[in-house]
């Protein structure tokens, strides 16, 4: 029989947390909906004993992404708001992985959902949106985000009874995570938090879930990551060059866009290169079991870079544990080469 000789107090104090308050997974559910949210915390292996990096694995959701959160909590407070009445249409501009958690949320609201996605953003995404029920609306790839912002506003103002959350602007986008994910966070670490390292694409997940955290406790060091070519750099004074990038779900290159952004909050910014998400994805699957997209490894990577700071001295923060959050799986970019060579990758044709 294995015997975990750790075993100590404080695990049974967090198991207790656990069951007493963190998991609804262990008696039957009657939606998808109760199935969002308590996800696990997992050891990112390559961390050192006395700086550990934890992993929020966003991908045992149902929708397999971190978005089901915002899909679940912001479509319901719309209702409850009255910004919708049942019966009436969802129009959202997205990446993909919000489609698939509004969608999955529609089905158990009564509401209907058009996504407008720029034509880039995987196939894989856009075929679960429709299956969800879904319609949706390409826009070019070269217009960037900002003209499926634009074309949503078009579209609802056609429409009756009809609203665009906007997830790039909407607070309760960030609400979210500073009810769900930071007191998840916090729970299972027994508030023991020293950085919080996220890659940002709306900052939602950044934003709420550091808010929360800095809550408790002031002096949490708090990193946004993007793709080195992105321009959240600039809130730093930073004279950092927009670029292409492959790493898919964060970054910006329009800092307009980013409306939840609040460069108050976030004590530094951190780009990491295509090669470098690339080598870590590998790394992750290879070494540690874990099957996780590019901007969970460009997270892994600069969570690990805080962590071995942390080590160094070299950063002072009041809990020496570093958090950092993958948002979704790699089988959702199979189509698009994420375990081929770099320059496969890096070079495959969008769509
Ligand atoms: N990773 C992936 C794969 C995503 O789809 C997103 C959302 N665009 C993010 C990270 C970033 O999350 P947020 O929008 O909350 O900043």
């Amino acid at each position: 029989m294995w015997v975990d000789h750790k075993r100590n107090a404080k695990t049974d104090e967090r198991e207790r947390n656990r069951h007493g308050t963190m998991t609804t997974h262990t008696e039957p559910l009657q939606s998808v909906l109760e199935a969002v949210g308590e996800t696990p915390l997992v050891r990112v292996q390559a961390s050192t004993d006395e700086v550990p990096v934890f992993a929020k694995l966003e991908s045992f959701n149902p929708g397999a992404s971190i978005k089901d959160r915002i899909g679940e909590h912001m479509l319901r407070r719309m209702l409850e708001r009255g910004d919708v009445d049942p019966g009436g249409t969802v129009v959202e501009p997205t990446a993909g992985n919000t489609g698939i958690g509004m969608a999955m949320a529609a089905t158990q609201f009564d509401l209907e959902v058009v996504f407008v996605v720029p034509e880039e953003f995987s196939v894989e995404k856009q075929v679960l949106m429709r299956a969800l029920g879904a319609e949706v609306v390409n826009t070019p790839t070269e217009d960037g985000m900002k003209r499926a912002i634009e074309h949503a506003a078009e579209l609802v103002a056609e429409m009756e009874n009809a609203v665009v959350p906007q997830q790039f602007s909407n607070q309760l986008n960030a609400e979210t995570h500073a009810q769900t994910t930071g007191p998840e966070i916090r729970a299972a670490l027994d508030g023991e938090v020293g950085a919080l390292v996220a890659g940002c694409g709306t900052a939602g997940t950044l934003m709420g879930t550091a808010r929360h955290l800095v809550e408790h406790d002031p002096d949490v060091h708090v990193v946004a990551v993007e793709p080195e070519g992105s321009l959240l750099a600039r809130t730093e004074d930073r004279e950092v060059e927009q670029a292409e990038y492959t790493i898919e779900g964060i970054g910006t290159s329009n800092l307009a866009t980013n409306e939840l952004y609040d460069p108050e909050l976030v004590d530094e910014v951190r780009q990491v290169t295509d090669r470098a998400a690339h080598e870590e994805m590998h790394r992750l699957a290879g070494e540690e079991g874990q099957l996780v997209a590019s901007s969970a490894a460009a997270a892994s990577v600069a969570a690990l870079d805080v962590a071995g700071r942390i080590g160094d001295g070299a950063l002072d923060v009041p809990h020496e544990t570093v958090v950092t959050i993958f948002p979704d799986s790699s089988e959702r970019y199979l189509s698009k080469g994420v375990y081929d060579s770099f320059e496969s990758w890096a070079d495959e044709e969008p769509g």
